[in-house]
């Protein structure tokens, strides 16, 4: 009613005028005629001005409203299309230009627009529009892509009149690739979760991986599938007390530090809350026994309890465990005494090394040798040897207090390892026990009264950064021993100075190679039968720039443990093979030079090398060159030491066995290196003319070597009284005081000269 209330106004307002007219017309008759004519006037032209008015007020209605329908779909985030009532195109906002890529302008024609939109896109027709259907199609942007949406067709009214012409549809449409990117991605992911799901479940189970978890604040812990299987539980949670009655006695100790971890974790910071723990622990299990099983765990901080206080995975390794003792004893049991080895003594020391710095707790390392063990093993041979190393095992294993360790860790060296009771005579006490018991053994077991052994020992807290150096400290205080039977040395001060002392040389020997203070010193080696001159040892001197000539044992140790002595060797040996080398050119009869080679050359360098080097650059004939080995240096890798002899053996060069008897050695080694010379040393021959049982080892080594076909000479032969002693044994060669001392080369080009003349005979 209210739309037609202007027009009753209008009408009403002219039907008003139109009475008031015809009243003044009827009552001045004269004038009726022109009182109705200017009614009519003025009725025709205000309705003129009236109907202009109304016109333009409806134009003005309808371009703001087109405005209003411009602005908000431009503002919307939605693409539009505003169509006459015929569908023709009017206008589309940026979003759809933007989507698709064509400008305003190039949808205006009909044919980019049939491009862009499927056919059938919008229903032509207003029953569709009224029938508000959500069409949902791929319109195409400019190049091709397909951009999938939905859209939605309404009417919008421009005027008031409701002629057909006069509506507006508009079209609003969502991009949807989006969310069609979205749910092709849920589908995928829940896909691949759905399949990882599956995976992790069945790697659990191929794995045998079960999971523990405690869940935040209960009391139980949540047991899953797998692990409930390995346990023989059916209960999916399981309480703290029947978890813990599941324990072995001798693991409820772990199960109750996993709780004292739980109470701790309150306190934890972020990166322990992170870390993964690892423990191992026996639980009864489904076949009624106990297995083995280690868990890997994390604790979360109380702050963060996400999933569970505490939880992990648990596996069983009880295979893992059984394999593990074998190999452990494999690894670190000593085959001869059954007792622990080296490898298994580091272990432990270096694990109570590290828990004494954080407790405080200190310990006595001692490190023990049998004295002259050697004589054992050659006169007794290598089974008794081997018996006599089993009994001193065991006398080392009942000599260890609560907490002490005991092992073979070389020869015939033993160590202990002893927790200190605040009592420093304590390390002693427990030496002279084993000194004891070892004597009182040696008697009732191999009717020997006088074994004897000797001990280094050092406290842990008394240096050292790790138990290496500890035990250094141990085995450098027991090699100060000068041989004195049942020796006891603490490592202290001086043993320390020794040490800084090997330091300051270390530093000296390097510029003293520098400067060629490295000399040789020349001995001769005289045939027993004859005494000719079949060789000499090249011995290495430092001669200082002051004159004071320093002997090879104060500096080769020290050169073989900085590495120095790869640079020494190389020189002796080249000066020795060169020296040689001149003297023969010098018309000299030829000899034999020996050099000596250390584990570090033989071990850590290509020997061979360095030997076929050196004759190439000298020119020196192989076969007048010997090496002397010692038989330690042999047999820390006796295969190695073989193959490595042997290389040397075929370029021709001959090999001797230096200083044979002092070390850990028996005579079945002389069978399988391929040695030419046997040099008996010092220590047989100082009281052969005195000790019979020296003299009988000698003769017994020199019959031995004999039968295998090798030669042997004796080392230190100062008095003529040895030197028969060994003539009549059938040793081949001599060297010694006696026949001469180490010479520098001048000397002992002399010496040779003296020799020469000496073996001309008489009548020549
Ligand atoms: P070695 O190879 O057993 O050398 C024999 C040592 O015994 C030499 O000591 C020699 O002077 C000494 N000697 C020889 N006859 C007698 C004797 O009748 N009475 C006494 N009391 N001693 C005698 P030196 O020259 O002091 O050498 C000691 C050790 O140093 C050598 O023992 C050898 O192991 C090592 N050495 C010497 N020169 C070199 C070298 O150039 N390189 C290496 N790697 N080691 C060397
Ligand atoms: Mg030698
Ligand atoms: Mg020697």
């Amino acid at each position: 009613m209210r739309k037609y209330s202007k027009i009753i106004v209008i009408i009403a307002s002219y039907a008003a005028f139109a009475l008031t007219a015809l009243n003044i017309a009827l009552r001045i008759p004269a004038y009726t005629n022109v009182i109705m004519g200017c009614f009519a006037a003025a009725a025709a032209a205000s309705a003129a001005i009236l109907a202009f008015f109304i016109i333009n007020f409806e134009r003005e209605r309808a371009r703001k409203e087109r405005e209003n329908i411009s602005r908000i779909m431009q503002s919307i985030n939605a693409m539009a299309i505003l169509w006459d009532a015929d569908f023709r195109f009017v206008e589309v906002n940026s979003c759809l230009t933007n989507t698709i890529g064509y400008t305003s302008q190039d949808l205006s024609d009909i044919k980019t627009l049939k491009k862009v939109l499927p056919s059938d896109a919008f229903a032509p027709s207003l029953q569709a529009v009224v029938n508000n259907r959500d069409e949902e199609f791929y319109v195409t942007a400019k190049g091709g892509a397909k951009v999938c949406t939905i859209w939605n067709t309404s009417i919008v009214s421009v005027s008031s009149s409701r002629k057909r012409s006069r509506y507006l549809m508009l079209s609003i449409g969502l991009d949807l690739s989006e969310s069609i990117r979205m749910k092709e991605d849920l589908i995928k992911y829940s896909k691949e979760l759905a399949e990882s799901e599956t995976r992790y479940s069945l790697s659990m189970e191929l794995s045998e991986i079960g999971l523990l978890l405690k869940a935040s604040g209960s009391s139980s812990y949540y047991v899953s599938q797998q692990l409930r299987n390995m346990l023989g539980i059916n209960s999916e949670y399981i309480s703290d007390g029947v978890l813990r009655a599941r324990f072995h006695p001798s693991d409820v100790m772990t199960f109750d530090a996993l709780g004292g971890a739980m109470i701790n974790c309150a306190v934890q910071d972020e990166e322990s809350a992170r870390a993964v723990h690892c423990t191992e622990f026996r639980l009864l299990s489904a076949d009624n026994t106990y297995h083995w099983y280690q868990f890997r765990y994390k604790i979360n901080p109380a702050e963060t309890k996400l999933l569970a206080d505490i939880g992990g995975a648990i596996l069983d390794i009880t295979q893992n465990k059984e394999k593990d003792s074998l190999i452990e004893k494999m690894a670190y049991i000593d085959d001869v005494t059954q007792i622990y080895n080296r490898n298994k003594f580091m272990q432990i020391g270096q694990e109570t090394f590290e828990c004494s710095r954080d407790s405080g707790i200190t310990y006595w390392v001692i490190v023990l040798d049998i004295d002259n063990f050697h004589i054992i093993n050659d006169t007794c041979g290598y089974t008794n040897g081997n018996k006599l190393l089993n009994e001193f095992g065991k006398v080392v294993q009942d000599s260890l207090t609560s907490g002490g360790f005991g092992a073979r860790i070389g020869g015939d060296n033993f160590a202990l390892l002893i927790r200190d009771s605040g009592d420093e005579s304590l390390p002693v006490n427990i030496i002279r026990t084993i000194q004891d018991k070892f004597k009182t053994m040696c008697a009732d077991n191999f009717s020997s009264q006088g074994m004897t052994c000797s001990a280094g020992y050092c406290k842990m807290s008394d240096g050292g950064g790790d138990f290496a150096k500890v035990l250094d400290h141990a085995e450098f205080s027991l090699s100060m021993s000068d041989g004195t039977k049942n020796d006891i040395i603490r490592y202290d001060n001086a043993v320390h100075d020794k040490i800084i002392k090997s330091a300051a040389i270390e530093n000296e020997l390097v510029k003293a190679i520098e400067n060629n203070e490295l000399v040789l010193y020349y001995q001769p080696k005289i045939h027993l039968g004859n005494g000719t001159l079949i060789g000499m040892e090249a011995l290495i001197r430092w001669v200082r720039s002051d004159g004071t000539v320093v002997p090879p044992s104060e500096f080769i140790p020290v050169a073989e443990s900085s590495l120095l002595i790869t640079k020494i060797s190389d020189f002796v040996l080249y000066e020795a093979c060169r020296q040689n080398k001149t003297w023969q050119d010098m018309g000299l009869p030829p000899i034999t030079v020996s050099i000596n080679l250390t584990a570090v050359d033989f071990y850590q360098t290509d020997v061979k090398e360095s030997i076929i080097k050196a004759l190439d650059a000298t020119g020196l004939d192989p076969q007048w060159l010997d090496v002397e080995l010692t038989e330690s240096l042999a047999l820390k890798d006796i295969d190695h030491a073989i193959q490595q002899m042997q290389e040397i053996r075929d370029l021709g060069v001959k090999l001797s066995m230096d200083d044979f008897g002092t070390g850990y050695s028996s005579l079945s080694y002389i069978q399988v290196l391929p040695i030419t010379l046997l040099k008996l040393d010092r220590s047989f021959i100082m009281y052969l003319e005195e000790d019979e049982i020296s003299r009988e080892i000698v003769s017994a080594v020199i019959r031995i070597a004999k039968s295998k076909k090798i030669e042997t000479i004796a080392e230190g032969i100062e008095t003529i009284g040895q030197a028969d002693i060994l003539k009549e044994a059938g040793c081949d060669h001599a060297q010694g005081y006696f026949y001469g001392k180490p010479m520098p080369k001048d000397k002992f080009e002399e010496f040779m000269q003296m020799k020469a003349r000496e073996s001309v005979p008489a009548n020549s």
